[in-house]
């Protein structure tokens, strides 16, 4: 265990991890990676400004999203040559999963430059720990396509997977995506987990079927994490019951 924290090493992208609700899940790391780091990169400007402004933290900032992901990502690299230490932070939660972050820690590492990360709150990582599922395998698809077609496509592949699988949903298509699962994943536990470290956090568990009608009787805002026991689960059961 690090007693005296080093001071930051120039030239390095620090990836910040940061609340995905709760703002006591901010690391002591990541407090001092963001007040001693030279320039703050992030998704959204205005809401990690927010941020600091609750930790007391004044740093000038520059907006890397995914639309300006290529461009900026050239002015990052640029920034971490001339030996600044960059912080990357996004909207919530950790950097790269489902948020921007990807392509520019991928062109710091082929340009030899430093990436550190400064791990804390993932969305998945809560939900799946948390979901009583099995954890020691699982799949991550992150967002379904929109386009009905194409998600239905995947959620048959995802068929064959032995471990959970878990993904991001949108509160306004998670009806859909649960008529979807029970036509693809009839028999499957599913876990809903919505509004992850917030006042109103809970997770339903049951068959797509059983879910189906809880939300009919309530309709369910907020985030979604949604988790899928694996093909493996639905054999141990089928196994247990013939004992
Ligand atoms: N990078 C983030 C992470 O590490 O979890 C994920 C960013 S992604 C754009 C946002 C999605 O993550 C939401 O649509 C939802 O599916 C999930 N998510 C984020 N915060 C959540 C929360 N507090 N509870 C449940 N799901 C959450």
């Amino acid at each position: 265990m690090e007693r005296t924290p080093p001071p930051l090493t120039p030239g390095t992208l620090y990836l910040v991890a940061t609340p995905i609700g709760n703002l006591e899940d901010i690391t002591l790391r990541a407090l001092r990676v963001l007040r001693d780091c030279d320039i703050v990169a992030a998704e959204d400007t205005r809401r990690t400004g927010q941020l600091l402004k609750h930790f007391e933290i004044n740093k000038p900032m520059v907006s890397y999203f995914a639309f300006n992901e290529a461009k900026r990502s050239e002015e990052i690299l640029e920034r971490l040559q001339r030996g600044e230490k960059v912080a990357l932070v996004t909207d919530a939660g950790t950097p790269g999963i489902s948020d921007p972050g990807e392509r520019v820690v991928r062109a710091a590492v082929m340009a030899g430059l430093r990436v550190e990360t400064v791990p804390g709150p993932c969305a998945l990582v809560a939900a799946l720990t948390a979901s009583g599922l099995p954890t020691d395998e699982f799949h991550f698809i992150g967002f379904l396509p929109h386009k009905s077609g194409q998600r239905r496509k995947q959620l048959e592949a995802l068929k064959q997977f032995d471990g959970t699988l878990a993904l991001y949903e949108s509160p306004y298509r998670i009806e859909k995506l649960l008529t979807e699962l029970n036509e693809v994943f009839p028999d499957r536990t599913i876990v809903l987990a919505r509004e992850l470290t917030k006042k109103f956090e809970e997770f339903l568990r049951g068959t797509s079927a059983e879910l189906q009608a809880q939300v009919a009787k309530r309709s369910l805002k907020g985030e979604f994490v949604v988790l899928i026991s694996g093909r493996r689960e639905k054999i141990e059961k089928l196994a247990k019951d013939s004992e």
